[in-house]
């Protein structure tokens, strides 16, 4: 998920207030066609490493809401139950749309209509449930939309009918908390027809191949209870997303440790291992990759060096004794070793079949800000050294978009020094075989893109930390490491989102033009190359395993016989 807190919290801000009434001023959009908006076979290899096609029935919203909103916006904290409610009641749960895509309508020729119908539908449900609360439910006073306020008294609104401008409503997909907040409401498939009919056009490039990531937050937000559409069902749904998009989206798996640690403890609620979970996603239901959460309480590694104190703060029922948690097997040890131990567990797992890991190290959006600090570099240099060859993406960097030019003209040893994104690249290896040597990062949610002005910043930060060697780096490692990164839908936030793509692509063009590059080396490396690398497309074990996809679920490619990924990358 995002980056910048200041942003996400803005966004479930006004996604509570919106519960609370706020909604429906002009804001729906076009409804997209049933047909994937195809890549261009021409452009070079593009891969957005980091999206999310997840709907609210797939988060922890109440609790999610709440535990951030609380100090900041108390009304929107109050708020949260409803928003819940709205979404969990309206929005498409995820056997619902599994059986969408099951039936018929999905082989018929006429695919288009009845996607358009499947679109239209959970907003005309979720439309008619304001309009039957709206006259419970005031306005929170002091507030107002990103698009004004809702004309209540026109005549339009009283009817019980969606005023008729707003069926017949123009694409109009423009980025705002309003947009964000309703693909919350909205089938993933057709959130993923969304995000390509939108980055599909405006660039030299298409999106070829999206990388998108599930999140488990049932235990560290709701003691364990699931989310409406639980995870097993999500996975399920991406499988069947990624055979009807023939292979353009491919899905990471969440691995929560403390659902692990609490199924090992034999803690009531705790039905099913994440171990086990994970295993299965992968070798059977298409997953190509685990996505952590760090700052939902744990490091990535070195857990058993930190203070026992930093997880007395969260009051978490299941977790009463933080000294002694039993392992299953007879043995007890603190929070912070049986974190180690099915993180290590984990790892190994991944290691020893090539499965890539995703994690949030950006140092925000935690349950508090002590656990705002577990993705910091240093936790990294721990693992680094037990888990050599495992291939890490650190998801937008470690805030590498809050660096300045100045951080990284710094000649000095980079770790510790404060700066997590320089930090970061300082653990990367030139060398494949060495700790760090598939370290990977990516440039989600990087909104200062956006703006020119920023833009110009920006610019002159990537120059700098492309050229930039820690001590002992022979040569600039992260031009070889730096990879694109939306964080759709998250980014959705952003007036002008729909420029994001388009405005990497240009300023990559200018960061080749300002190295002499006449060959687009950096843009190719940045947009393709590098998540090839990191994900294992051309020799690794991704390779072999969605091959493997393909031909057991009979995916019937076009004239290339492969997808549009598969063709571009030179054997
Ligand atoms: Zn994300």
């Amino acid at each position: 998920m995002n980056s910048f807190s200041v942003s996400r919290r803005r966004f479930l801000h006004s996604m509570a207030l919106l519960s609370g009434s706020m909604f429906l001023d002009g804001c729906l959009r076009r409804i997209p066609t049933g047909l994937l908006s195809p890549p261009d076979p021409m452009s070079h290899l593009t891969v957005d490493v980091h999206c999310h096609f997840f709907n609210g029935t797939d988060l922890q919203l109440e609790r999610f809401l709440q535990s951030t909103q609380n100090a900041s916006h108390p009304a929107a904290a109050k708020a949260a139950p409803l928003a819940q409610y709205f979404n969990w009641k309206l929005a498409p749960s995820g056997k619902s749309e599994m059986r969408k895509l099951r039936s018929e309508h999905m082989r018929v020729k006429d695919v288009q209509n009845n996607w358009k119908k499947a679109h239209s539908e959970p907003y005309s449900k979720f439309r008619h449930e304001v309009l039957k609360h709206r006259p419970a439910t005031a306005p929170i006073a002091g507030t107002t939309t990103t698009q004004g306020s809702v004309p209540w008294n026109a005549p339009e609104w009283q009817s019980k009918r969606w005023p008729k401008k707003y069926e017949d409503a123009e694409p109009h997909l423009v980025g705002g908390s309003l947009t964000a907040f309703e693909e919350y409401f909205q089938y993933r498939y057709v959130a993923l027809a969304d995000y390509l009919d939108l980055y599909n056009k405006g660039a030299s490039r298409s999106i070829d191949l999206a990388i998108t990531h599930l999140v488990d937050y049932d235990w560290p937000l709701n003691d364990g209870k699931p989310a409406r559409t639980q995870l097993h069902d999500q996975v399920k749904l991406m499988e069947r997303i990624s055979v009807l998009s023939q292979g353009r989206v491919h899905t990471f798996a969440p691995f929560d440790p403390f659902r692990e640690i609490a199924y090992r403890a034999g803690i009531r609620n705790a039905k099913w291992s994440a171990l086990d979970a994970l295993k299965q996603w992968v070798t059977r239901f298409g997953c190509i990759g685990v996505k952590i959460y760090p700052t939902m309480g744990f490091a990535p590694y070195g857990n058993s060096e930190i203070a026992l104190e930093s997880w007395s703060g969260v009051s978490w029922k299941w977790l009463d004794d933080l000294k002694s948690i039993p392992d299953g097997k007879g043995g007890h040890a603190t929070i912070g070793e049986r974190l180690d131990d099915v993180l290590g567990e984990m790892y190994n797992w991944c290691l020893s079949i090539d499965l890539p890991v995703m994690a949030h190290t950006d140092l925000s959006n935690g349950l508090n800000e002590t656990f705002d600090q577990f993705p910091a570099a240093k936790y990294w240099g721990a693992l680094r050294e037990c888990f050599t060859g495992l291939r890490v993406n650190f998801g937008h960097l470690g805030g590498f978009e809050k660096t300045s030019e100045k951080d990284w003209n710094m000649p000095s040893a980079a770790w510790p020094s404060g700066v997590n994104a320089r930090d970061l690249v300082a653990l990367m290896s030139e060398n494949p075989s060495a700790p760090g040597g598939r370290f990977f990062a990516d440039s989600a949610y990087t909104e200062n893109v956006l703006s020119d002005t920023d833009r110009a910043t920006l610019l002159d930060v990537y120059q700098a930390a492309l050229s930039w060697m820690a001590p002992g780096q022979p040569r600039p490692v992260l031009q070889n490491r730096l990879m694109y990164g939306s964080d759709w839908s998250l980014v959705m936030l952003e007036n002008d989102m729909e420029k994001y793509f388009a405005d990497f692509v240009s300023m990559f063009k200018q960061l080749d033009a300002q190295a002499g590059e006449s060959t687009e080396n950096l843009s190719n490396k940045f947009f393709g190359a590098n998540a090839v690398d990191y994900l294992g497309l051309q020799d690794g074990g991704t390779r072999k395993r969605l091959t493997d996809f393909y031909s057991d679920n009979k995916i019937a490619f076009g004239p290339q016989g492969q997808p549009a990924w598969m063709s571009k990358i030179q054997s």
